[in-house]
Order: structure tokens, then sequence, then C-alpha cells
């Protein structure tokens, strides 16, 4: 259509020339004429560039003006490309309100932050869980107005992998998680989660763990004082003073036995919910010294071998000069559980191997044991509270579904992880990888 609009225009100009031409040449004027013919076609042109110079300054949505030809065509052109700019420009507004809209009637706060850390926009909860009025605010720096020293640590850090969790700044009884992250080039997106009521029931549910636990402990206190006295008095036979018919009968005394052995097993498990109650609720790091490994491992190697009747044979292969400093009673109740499941869980004259060592990122407190072995299905939920590959085998060597847990808990609480390794029928290995900054700066004991 295009070709057809230059073709017609440079035969109508041909055209005009030849006529012009024509009639000059008639009258003796041929040079004049065409001079006259080319400037008229020149003003014509200027007067058409003229016209949708203005129509194009007036920045209105009035229609281009009327003309023909190739001029007509190019004002249609540029009349719908402008159609199609505002169209796109009304679309992308649309979006852009339609998003504002559903971010403004989050019940989180949400502010975008430009990448030189100015607030740019933020919605009506950002108001009441973070104290920021938009627009009021909008080009504020966001550091100035949320001044808690842990959030502007967190924000400059530039690692938002984790959430943040901290008082409201507007209100204390708000308790905020926050979660940051990038969009476009080097804006951010903040996020403020208002989770006073989550951490209330948790609260809670620790509080009633703790205090089911401990609360239940004084009348197992007793119970199990009573069933002691009894099965002592039914072990001693033929002394008349102890004499009991009730606790010498064959069947009371399997039936003190028994309650015995689930008496034991209600302390065991009582003595691990506490601990995790109390992992729970107690800050880190708040009795963290440098502990003496030696002692401690070669505790743990005698009261496990003793509790087994020297049916396990323990090893050591450590290197002391390696000083971890962590929280002796933790850890030692973690490498106490380590070593216990190495020894529940294998046969008598089974081996077991404690390792000490460190590597150029990590050192390691590894127990490996020639024991029964798991399979990889279950080594991803090990550390769940209560799972176990085979109950009745655990309650059965006195377990209670819970020592992993506290490992994971108290690894966790040090910076360290818990690797886990094994194969079916021939052993496993478990390992606290603890970073090197664990370990005191000048690594020789003198
Ligand atoms: P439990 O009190 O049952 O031992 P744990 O949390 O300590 O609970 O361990 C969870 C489960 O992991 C155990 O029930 C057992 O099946 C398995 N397990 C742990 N340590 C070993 C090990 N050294 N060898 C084989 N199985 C193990």
């Amino acid at each position: 259509m295009h070709t057809i609009d230059w073709k017609i225009e440079c035969r109508n100009l041909a055209i005009l020339l030849l006529i012009t031409g024509l009639i000059g040449s008639a009258v003796g004027f041929l040079v004049w004429f065409l001079l006259f013919a080319s400037l008229s076609y020149i003003a014509w042109t200027l007067f058409q560039l003229q016209r949708i110079q203005i129509w194009l300054s007036q920045q209105t949505d009035a229609d281009p003006p009327e003309s023909k030809g190739l001029w007509g065509d190019v004002l249609d052109g540029i009349y719908r490309l402008q159609r199609q700019g505002k169209e796109e420009l009304n679309r992308l507004q649309a979006t852009v309100d339609y998003l504002q809209d559903s971010f403004a009637s989050l019940d989180d706060g949400a502010v975008m932050i430009d990448k030189r850390g100015n607030i740019e926009w933020s919605n009506v909860a950002a108001e009441y869980l973070l104290g920021l009025r938009y627009p009021d605010d909008k080009n504020q720096q966001l550091v100035n107005l949320i001044r808690d020293p842990e959030f502007i640590r967190y924000f400059e850090n530039d690692d938002y992998s984790e959430s943040l969790l901290i008082d409201s700044p507007h209100n204390k009884h708000y308790q905020l998680q926050i979660s940051i992250s990038y969009f476009g080039r080097g804006s951010r997106l903040l996020f403020a989660r208002d989770v006073t009521e989550n951490n209330r029931l948790q609260q809670m549910r620790k509080d009633f763990v703790a205090n089911v636990s401990h609360e239940l402990r004084t009348p197992l206190t007793v119970i199990k004082g009573y069933l002691e006295t009894l099965s002592d008095k039914a072990g001693t036979q033929g002394n008349p003073q102890t004499i009991d018919t009730a606790a010498n009968d064959i069947s009371w005394r399997r039936a003190i036995d028994q309650m015995l052995t689930q008496s034991n097993r209600m302390e065991n498990l009582i003595r691990d919910l506490m601990m995790l109650s109390k992992l729970e609720s107690v800050p880190e790091n708040n009795k963290d010294e440098p502990i003496d490994l030696e002692p401690m491992l070669e505790t743990i190697k005698e009261e496990v071998v003793t509790a087994f009747k020297d049916r396990r044979v323990i090893k050591l292969e450590c290197d002391y000069s390696l000083r971890l400093i962590g929280h002796a009673d933790e850890l030692r109740s973690a490498f106490t559980n380590l070593v216990m499941n190495a020894a529940k869980y294998s046969q008598d004259g089974g081996i077991i191997t404690i390792r000490w060592f460190g590597d150029a990122q990590h050192c390691y407190l590894e127990v490996e044991d020639n024991g029964e072995g798991i399979d990889d299905i279950h080594l991803p939920r090990l550390t769940e509270r209560f799972y176990r590959v085979d109950k009745s085998r655990s309650i059965e060597t006195g377990g209670t579904g819970l020592g992993l847990a506290i490992v994971k808990h108290i690894l966790l609480r040090h910076q360290a992880e818990l690797k886990m390794s094994s194969v079916l029928g021939e052993g496993s290995t478990f390992s606290c990888e603890f970073p090197r900054m664990r370990l005191l700066a000048e690594t020789h004991r003198a």
C-alpha cells in the first residue's frame, strides 16, 4: 500500500512538472515555470509538515488533521502508533494498579525500596506494623525510619536467604518476621509478617510440654521408689522380716519387673522431653567455653562400656590439640547419645570408634559402629521426634525416639550439622560437623 502511495506521489509530481514544463516551453519560460512548480511543491510539503507538527505538539487525543495521499498515509501511521502506545501504557498502568491494589490489601506489610535504599511505595499494613506512611515517607531512606540495629544489620548485609524476627519498631506488642527479596535492577521488596499469635502458640506448646514433663516427674519418682522397694523385697526371699506374700508371688514379681521397666522408660522420656524444652528456651552461647574433650570422651566411653557390661569395644582416635568451644553439658549429652546409640544398635563384641579431627573448614566428632546399620530411606527422617526405624527394637533398648532430635538441636546451637551414613548390616557413622570458628585459636595446648 505504501509503495502504491509513493508511486502515486511520484507520478503526480512528474505530471505537475511535465504540464508546467510544457506550458513553460510554450510561452518561452520553461525554467521559470519549472522553478515555480518545484517551489509550490516544497511549500505544500512544508505546510503539511507544519500541520503535523502542530497536531503532535497539542498533546491531546485530537484526531489527526485531514490529509490525502502520502501525507494522509503518514498521519494515519503516526496516529496508529500513538494509539498503540497509549493502549500499551494503559495496560501497563492497569497491571501496576492491580499489583499495588493486591499488595495494598495484604495483611503483611509490603515495602518497595529502590537500589539506593529509599522507599518507593508501601502499603497500609506497613503503617501499623512498621510505622511507615505512604506517600509521606516516599524517597526517605528506610534505615532512617526503622532504626532497630538488628534490622539495619540485616538490611545492609545483603544476605536475605533467611528471614529476620524482630519486635515491631512501631508497636512493641507485635513480633514481625521480615523477609526481603531483590527484583528489577537492584530494587528490593520487603515483607513484614505479624507472627505474634504464631509465636504465642509456639510458646504455649513449649511451656505445656515443659510443665507436663516437670509435673510428671514427682509422681513417677514416688511410684518408682515403691516399685524398687517391692522389687527388693521380692528378691530377698527367705528373710522373715521382708517376706511379703504379694511380692513373692511369681506373677506379681513379673508384674513388678515390667512396671519397673516401664517406669524407667517413662523416666527417660520425661528426661528427654525436659532436655528438648530446655534447649528451646535457653538462649544459645550462654555458657560457651573451651572444652576438654579428652576426659569427656573417656568418661562417655567408660559409662557406655559399663552399661553394656563390657560387651562393646570402644576405640578413641582423637586429636586433642584441637580445642572445641561450646556448652560442655549440652555437647556431652549429644556425644553420649551418639555413642549410646552405636552401642544399642550393635551386637555383642561390636566395635565403636570415636574420632575427633579437623580439616581446612571443619572439625568432626565422628562415631562409627559395625552394628546393624540403617536403610538409606530412613536416614533423612532419623532426627524427627519419635521417629524410629524399628519401634519395638528401640523400646526394647530403652530408647525414647528423641535422642537424635536432641543431638540435632544441640548441634544447631553450635552452628554444627549432623551427617549420617550407613550400610544396612554393616554399620553406621554419625558425624558432628563443626565450623572451624568453633575451635580455640591456639590449637596446640601448652
Ligand atoms: P532411640 O531412642 O529410639 O534410639 P534416636 O532418636 O536416638 O531414638 O534414634 C532414632 C532411630 O535411629 C533409632 O530408633 C534407631 O532405629 C536409629 N539409629 C540411631 N542410631 C543408630 C545406629 N548407630 N545404628 C543403627 N540405627 C540407629
